[in-house]
């Protein structure tokens, strides 16, 4: 038997008689009870289109169309490159052709005898009516079915709207199939039953509609700015419980005893005379914030964040001395085993030197300097023997990959945890690393060089404290962009083989490691990175070595891959983006990335970071099939803009939410990455959670936040 909806904790399955499809369709967008259905927002509204029999259809106009297949077919248009679906349709009145390009799979989703409807623009070539790239809905599919024994409305059904809402769809679930439940749900009553979590003085202060309008709005609008109004609401909403749940845990990780470093002054003055360089103002000002934050009472929770190349690592180095010299541990994570040694050996080299123990531990090899033999260098020691010297404090610094979180690893002080490429960990192994220690909370120093705007940067690291590397050291050339279309491909690669012969080494970034199956995927001029390896080896640049890597790679044949590219054995290494970050390369003078149009802005300006770390002058040729509108201003802005936070401003400008793609890892919905582009609105929900937490630290007075924040933390936002 199944149940009625009566509450909206009632699992979905429950509500509705679901098909297998329908139910996995739930489960891949996380949609458990009835009250997610109603959270389950439209991404948009239309304007319904007028529905029409066939006979009545006139060239020009947009409308709707309920008709029955009569046949199917799917072929390859244009010189075989564009595959090409075709429907005939008929109702009562008569016939028509609907027609798809690039969705071949849509005339494989219908049979004949199958009634659909269509809404689309209708069109007229060679004297006879079609519909170009309608859109699509099986009608008897679509419609939820409720669960024996539910009336349909307890009360009056939603009042009729003009605008139609659209739900983003899954397999199995189309938007008709959600604006169907969602109207059960309402009309069952459930908005009645439903809590208002944001306390009424800020709804009143921001003048947000409370819950149940909300609900009902952006459900259900007449007109756009009610739906604007809701929106409005629940971004706020989301951005408020997020601010609160990072700033919680800040609080709850500050009410620690940290071992507190009180620096007399003689170590940094030590440190900064030891170093190959001057460093940078903001360098300076960075050590001296994070020295001074040791010495606290609570442990420090800060984030450096400085441009590819800014030179984070002095600053880390700073703060590791400072902490050894007092007679403490350091630890130091990094997400790859060559950034790991990357740290190793700039500790030894440039910052550290040589009267102070330092360990590498990775899952492949323990390191050890300095070595008893060779008091210059360093020598590979067991790993029971290397974590019995940093258990007893002999090696007061210890650097390495997750393998420095596991259970063996144990510290007798550590003072200072410090996580590189920070984006590139989850808050569990973040956490996982700063309760290395028993007796007192670790001070924590997070470095990333991803470019991210403001409004992200206070929500996703809500409870790090905020230090900008923004100035870059001197004599560094910038690196010469050129957007490069398709005709001027030959010149380019002159270029390149200029820098080969000189000995210089070059990246080929593609956007997708295999090739598009024509028939299932609209994939026009993209790149695959296995064919385009091929290419270059045989066609372009037979006289040099091509390497080949990607993400489904075996983790030792991309490390194998990476050492020869990193050894110079490997001329030209065509990969995704994979090398996105913490890759090294300096002789890599020159990055060539195919179809630049298809990556984001943050992420075109990290990938030519990787060109941007010697005194050599460095190129990057963005290549693109696509000359004009959009892409090209969004090329354009990687050419000019100075820096990468610049940049990722842009991007969020111009392409709005959808830039900062992938969300989801900021632990963000659509409508939360849409919040980001209002810097006040993020602002302001960071202060109000900021007074909320001030006023009523462990939310006694707050029930209802409470529950709702112990949800949130167990979901974990992640920042892979
Ligand atoms: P990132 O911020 O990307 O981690 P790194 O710390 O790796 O940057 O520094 C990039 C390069 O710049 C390194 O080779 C480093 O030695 C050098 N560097 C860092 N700071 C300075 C400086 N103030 N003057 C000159 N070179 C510097
Ligand atoms: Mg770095």
């Amino acid at each position: 038997m199944q149940k009625a909806i009566s509450s909206p904790t009632d699992p979905i399955d429950g509500a509705f008689r679901l098909k297998p499809a329908q139910r996995q369709g739930l489960a891949k967008l996380g949609l458990k009870t009835v009250r997610d259905l109603l959270y389950h927002f439209p991404s948009r509204y239309e304007t319904p289109a007028k529905e029409k029999a066939i006979n009545e259809l006139v060239a020009g106009e947009t409308a709707s169309i309920y008709g029955q297949v009569l046949k199917t077919k799917i072929s390859l248009a244009f010189r075989k490159k564009i595959p090409l679906a075709e429907v005939t349709l008929e109702d009562a009145t008569g016939r028509i052709k609907a027609i798809w390009f690039h969705q071949a799979y849509l005339a494989r989703k219908v049979a004949e005898g199958q009634w659909v409807k269509l809404s689309g623009k209708v069109t007229m070539r060679q004297g006879e009516l079609y519909l170009a790239n309608p859109s699509f809905e099986l009608v008897s599919e679509a419609l939820p079915q409720l669960a024996a024994g539910t009336s349909l409305f307890h009360e009056a059904p939603p009042p009729p709207t003009n605008l139609r809402p659209i739900y983003p769809e899954t397999r199995g679930l189309s938007s008709l199939w959600f604006e169907h439940a969602i109207k059960q749900v309402v009309g069952a009553g459930l908005l009645e039953q439903l809590i208002e979590p944001l306390p009424e003085s800020l709804l009143e202060r921001y003048h947000l509609p409370p819950l149940r309008e909300a609900l009902a709005l952006i459900h259900y609008p007449r007109q756009e700015p009610e739906a604007l109004a809701a929106r409005k609401r629940f971004a706020f909403e989301e951005i408020f419980f997020i601010q609160l749940e990072r700033l919680k845990s800040k609080l709850e990780y500050e009410s620690n005893k940290p071992y507190q470093i009180k620096e007399s002054g003689e170590e940094i003055k030590d440190f900064l005379g030891h170093l190959p360089f001057k460093p940078t103002g903001a360098q300076e000002r960075a050590i001296e914030t994070i020295v001074a934050d040791l010495g606290r009472p609570e442990p420090m929770m800060r984030l450096v964040e400085g441009d590819v190349g800014s030179g984070k690592t002095v600053v880390a180095a700073a703060a590791a001395y400072t902490v050894v010299r007092s007679g403490f541990e350091a630890a130091l994570m990094a997400p790859t085993e060559i950034l790991a040694r990357q740290h190793f050996d700039s500790l030894i080299k440039n910052f550290i030197g040589d009267n102070i123990n330092i360990g590498l531990i990775t899952s492949s090899e323990c390191l050890k300097f300095p070595s008893k033999i060779n008091r210059r260098a360093a020598t590979q020691i067991s790993r029971p023997q290397l974590l019995k010297w940093v258990a007893n404090g002999e090696i007061p610094i210890l650097v390495g990959t997750h393998t420095l979180i596991q259970k063996g690893v144990k510290f007798k002080r550590l003072a200072l945890a410090i996580i590189d490429e920070q984006h590139r960990f989850g808050t569990k192994q973040r956490a996982a690393l700063v309760k290395k220690n028993v007796g007192a909370a670790p001070h924590l120093l997070s470095l990333t060089a991803t470019p991210i705007p403001r409004t992200l940067a206070l929500t996703a690291y809500g409870d790090l404290d905020l230090t900008l590397l923004d100035e870059l050291p001197p004599g560094r050339k910038t690196i010469i962009t050129e957007i490069v279309a398709e005709a001027a491909r030959e010149h380019a690669y002159a270029k390149v083989r200029a820098e080969l012969k000189e000995g210089r080494q070059v990246f080929v970034i593609c956007p997708r490691i295999d090739a598009p199956d024509p028939l299932k995927e609209l994939a026009l001029n993209t790149k695959s990175a296995k064919q385009e390896a091929r290419r270059l080896a045989e066609d372009v640049f037979p006289e040099f070595s091509v390497g080949l890597v990607h993400s489904k790679l075996k983790p030792a044949d991309k490390e194998a891959v990476m050492a020869d590219f990193a050894s110079g054995e490997i001329q030209i290494l065509v990969a995704t983006s994979v090398v996105e970050v913490g890759v090294n390369v300096p002789n890599a003078t020159v990055i060539i990335i195919e179809g630049a149009e298809r990556f984001g802005l943050a992420q075109l300006h990290q990938l030519r970071g990787r060109v941007w770390r010697s005194d050599n002058q460095a190129y990057c040729f963005l290549f693109t099939s696509n000359d004009s509108g959009q892409g090209s201003e969004r090329l354009r802005a990687v050419q000019t803009a100075k820096n990468g936070f610049e940049l990722a401003e842009l991007d969020l400008k111009l392409r709005g939410a959808g830039a900062l793609s992938g969300g989801k890892q900021w632990g963000l919905s659509d409508l939360g990455m849409e919040a980001l582009q209002n810097l006040k609105m993020v602002e302001a929900a960071r202060t109000e959670a900021k007074q909320l937490l001030e006023a009523d630290k462990n939310l006694t007075h707050h029930p209802l936040i409470k529950e709702r924040l112990d949800a949130l933390s167990t979901k974990a936002i992640h920042f892979e």
